[in-house]
């Protein structure tokens, strides 16, 4: 994707503990504008906790984090005012309509109605789901509605998007899709920062970062990584990361 030098998240010697157990161990990285940043890692590695930092809804124990220019220690609420965060659980109501989820979130993003008028016009004309306006979230194909929750996640138009495992339970048809949909939102000049358990995914990112036990051990560009690892693939390398096992 097209990238330039400004970096849109800069986070040093970042440390979260939950009591005594250290979930994030001293990060030091940055995201550059325009870039799609695969954040990788194991169940329990702490991507989670560290997007939750990000996105301000977490304080870090230590350290220095900027995100869009604001400091989450102090800033956190201004983060959240222009980012976009789609969990896990992609948070919409399932017992609302298409447009009714896309009306909620727009007016907790601060839109104007007029704005949320056209807005979700071309979110359901861009998605091609006109003909599921009003069907309930419930009831929608789960494709669907992770396309969706990911539209409603930028709707108030960020520069930077959070992405929490947003392809997970879901077919590899459906999630080429969905990277399509990212692809066009990042060429757009949106900044992407995905999660993902799937390695096939880390080979769309333009940087990587690979995360165990709290820790960065792999940071750069897949190709690159792959290079350097003499591997020839990123789960390969993942393996070999997780495995502990030494650069050749
Ligand atoms: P997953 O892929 O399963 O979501 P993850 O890489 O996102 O994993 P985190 O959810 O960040 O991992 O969790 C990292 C570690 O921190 C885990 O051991 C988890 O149990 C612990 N942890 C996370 N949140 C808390 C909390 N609020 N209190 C105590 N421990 C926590």
């Amino acid at each position: 994707m097209q990238t330039n030098n400004t970096a849109i998240i800069e986070v040093e010697n970042l440390v979260k503990r939950f009591g005594t157990f250290t979930a994030n161990d001293n990060l030091t990285f940055k995201v550059y504008a325009g870039e799609i940043f695969g954040f990788l890692g194991a169940n329990g590695a702490g991507k989670t906790t560290t997007i939750r930092i990000l996105s301000g809804l977490s304080k870090p124990t230590e350290g220095i984090v900027k995100v869009v220019g604001f400091d989450a220690m102090k800033q956190s609420e201004s983060i959240k005012k222009n980012i976009g965060y789609m969990s896990q659980r992609f948070s919409l109501y399932d017992d609302l309509t298409v447009i009714e989820n896309i009306r909620l979130f727009g007016g907790i993003y601060g839109l104007s109605n007029k704005e949320i008028r056209n807005r979700s016009d071309e979110l359901v004309k861009d998605l091609g789901i006109e003909n599921l306006r009003k069907r309930l979230v419930g009831d929608i194909p789960l494709g669907w509605k992770q396309k969706l929750a990911f539209s409603i996640a930028i709707i108030h138009r960020p520069k930077l998007i959070f992405l929490d495992e947003p392809t997970g339970g879901v077919d590899p048809l459906t999630r080429r899709q969905f990277w399509e949909l990212i692809y066009r939102v990042a060429k757009q000049g949106t900044t992407v920062f995905v999660t993902t358990h799937y390695m096939d995914e880390a080979e769309y990112c333009d940087r990587i970062c690979v995360l165990a036990d709290g820790q960065i051990k792999a940071l750069g560009e897949p190709s690159n990584l792959k290079h350097e690892y003499q591997v020839t693939s990123i789960d390969e390398l993942f393996y070999r990361i997780v495995k502990g096992e030494d650069r050749v």
